[in-house]
């Protein structure tokens, strides 16, 4: 046996080291002064209404949008633009503040998703059935279906007619607005369906949503699709659209109503769309809190993560690409756009699943994420081996521990699950092909992609201090 060149063991003097084991945070004990709680809670505060009022891609670019152009950043780009943005067909942005080092000396970018897992309604949507109009869906991203129905769902999207005009649409959240729903099963009759395999026991051709009851009043002899007629009279006056225009629109069903504040102690959220808003909130904010930063930071929101990141406006199309070569050109036309690339660094912000009590077996829970410990590092994602996977290199996440270290902003590194029981991907590796540093980082969400995700008021502010403390690093 080869003892190597070093001391024996047994030779080594032991010097008292006292972080010598690393224990865990609880933020809420880091923001435990008052000005730091009246801080959790404005920041919690602020967040629930942009989680209200954001329910799809759309609305959220909105949202950045207009907090971009209060903060000062124009569409306009030339060698004297400091803060810039830049957004693809409505539901894709980035946002890029100039840095007082040149592009050549790298980025700091924060990227996060704004699309969310929903029920989309079909191209052709409506029909009549049992005295009742209905509409056929499609879902969007990963779902558990059981958890969408027998619940109050809202529509919002688009519809564009053929002269190029957009209507928005938004049914369900106003204060007297009806809602729509997808009907559930009785108890009473599903002994036959109780006994199915959960993967079979609800069918997607059945969330079918709720659209109305009452028929027109019969003209003549015609009594057919009487209560279809009614919706598609309804649609034409409010919005003044007929049923083809549904060809040329993106409308989705999703959960109606506010996010709340849960518990007895109002210390966490509940709403929709934790995976990703609670991300794009943070970056925004921690973006727009920094007016003169060292390197050049970027925001980047994406839509179509939840399907893969495919499409003009996912992680995967080159806007992100296109749009930083525009900013070269602008603001340093001699650089290398390879050379810009490999000098970032980037958080691919998202989320994590958090240790949830009821369902501990499927965490091991020395690596998992935990509510209330601020955002998490996950350095690989994937399935099965990491399959997927970006893989982020050491050296970043020691540069990353020392930042938020110095910033004294709690944080914690986990994996999704145990190996081998499931597994995910981010945008993280759409990044690192570019050769840039990157990694996964978010707060810890339970109830992931059900229409009531819930997260820790805490985390959420931990998430945007973490984002400042990078983004001006
Ligand atoms: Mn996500
Ligand atoms: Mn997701």
């Amino acid at each position: 046996m080869n003892r190597g060149k070093g001391p024996y063991w047994s030779l080594i003097v032991i010097k008292k080291t006292p972080e010598l084991e690393h224990s865990a945070r609880n933020c809420w004990d880091v923001y435990s002064s008052a000005a730091d709680k009246k801080a959790v809670e404005a920041c919690a505060v602020k967040y629930m209404d942009f989680l209200t009022r954001c329910k799809t891609e759309r609305e959220t670019v909105d949202y950045v949008l207009a907090a971009a152009r209060a903060g000062g950043f124009s569409e306009t780009l030339n060698a004297k633009t400091k803060a810039y943005v830049n957004a693809q067909r409505g539901k894709t942005v980035l946002l890029a503040r100039r840095g007082k080092k040149p592009l050549s000396e790298g980025f700091r970018l924060v990227g996060a998703h704004c699309d969310t897992p929903r029920i989309d309604l079909k191209q052709h949507p409506l029909y009549e059935d049992t005295d009742m109009a209905l509409f056929k869906t499609h879902y969007y991203g990963g779902i558990r279906k059981h958890q969408w129905m027998a619940r109050p769902l809202a529509l919002h999207g688009v519809v564009v007619k053929k002269d190029g005009s957009v209507v928005r649409v938004c049914v369900g959240e106003a204060a007297g607005d009806p809602v729509l729903t997808i009907t559930d099963l009785l108890p009473h009759l599903a002994y036959k369906q109780a006994e199915q395999k959960l993967a079979d026991a609800f069918e997607a051709e059945k969330l079918n949503a709720v659209a109305g009851h009452e028929p027109v009043k019969k003209i003549g002899d015609k009594d057919k699709d009487r209560v279809k007629r009614h919706v598609l009279e309804l649609l034409n006056a409010r919005y003044g659209i007929t049923e083809s225009d549904l060809f040329s629109a993106e409308l989705q069903l999703v959960p109606a109503g506010p996010a709340r504040s849960v518990g007895l102690d109002s210390s966490m959220i509940g709403a929709y769309g934790h995976d990703d808003r609670s991300c794009v909130f943070s970056a925004l904010e921690a973006l727009l809190a920094e007016k003169q930063p060292e390197h050049t930071q970027l925001v980047l929101f994406w839509d179509k993560e939840e399907i893969g990141s495919e499409g003009a406006t996912g992680a995967q199309s080159l806007f992100f690409e296109y749009a930083l070569q525009d900013i070269l050109d602008a603001w340093e036309p001699k650089t290398k756009l390879s050379h810009v690339f490999a000098r970032g660094m980037a958080i691919s912000a998202d989320v994590n699943a958090a240790m949830d009590p009821d369902y501990a077996d499927v965490y091991e829970k020395l690596n998992a994420a935990y509510m209330g410990q601020g955002p998490c590092f996950n350095k690989f994602t994937g399935h099965r081996g990491k399959v997927g996977a970006n893989d982020a290199h050491p050296e970043f996440v020691a540069y990353l521990r020392n930042i938020l270290d110095a910033a004294n902003v709690p944080w914690h590194m986990a994996e999704l699950g145990k190996v081998d029981i499931g597994g995910g991907g981010t945008v993280a590796k759409f990044l690192a092909v570019y050769g840039m540093d990157v990694i996964d980082m978010g707060p810890a969400v339970l109830s992931m992609h059900s229409p009531f995700e819930v997260l820790s008021k805490v985390d959420v502010h931990a998430t945007v201090e973490a984002l400042r403390a990078f983004l001006k690093s």
